[in-house]
């Protein structure tokens, strides 16, 4: 049985991880108005990841016993700079997911909570990758620059992205 505390944390970490699908949703659609569709498609695809990590922790909750609990979900932001905008926004949210998986891991252990322990430590060797990933993603158009040939086959590229559970 798990306790309301980590119950209660849990629940605000799978509605973390609906708001991301959310914000990289409103990204996608920055990057679709100004015709970049294939970071459009990016944006997308790890809408769906994010969805998959809110359905992680749902089902999870499920097989503990725990109602989930849907919290209204609050405005992404919208407006963006550009397309390196976008990734530098993304970067920032997802090292705010890892410290929150930090503080959820922190209080599973504080309770001698194997099980969640171990369930949480998937998100953890995720955040890794994610950060990595935007890191990169941020490097090269950085490096890109103004190049528009450049930035074109980086985003056909990018394009080819599809979110599979087990892989990506
Ligand atoms: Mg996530």
């Amino acid at each position: 049985m798990l306790s309301d505390r980590l119950a209660n944390a849990l629940n605000k970490q799978m509605n973390k991880e609906f708001f991301a699908a959310h914000s990289y949703m409103a990204m996608a659609a920055y990057c679709e108005h100004d015709s970049y569709s294939g970071f459009a498609h990016f944006y997308v695809e790890q809408a769906e990841e994010e969805r998959f990590h809110g359905m992680k922790i749902y089902n999870y909750l499920n097989d503990r016993g725990v109602q989930a609990k849907f919290s209204s979900i609050e405005e992404p932001k919208i407006n963006f700079a550009s397309v390196l905008d976008t990734f530098e926004n993304a970067l920032e949210q997802e090292k705010n997911v890892t410290k929150s998986i930090y503080d959820l891991t922190d209080l599973a252990w504080d309770e001698k909570e194997h099980a969640t322990i171990s369930f949480l430590k998937w998100f953890l060797d995720e955040q890794v990758e994610e950060e990595s990933s935007f890191e990169t993603h941020i490097d090269y158009l950085k490096r890109i620059g103004n190049d528009k040939n450049s930035l074109y086959m980086y985003e056909k590229e990018l394009e080819k992205r599809t979110f599979t559970p087990d892989g990506d």
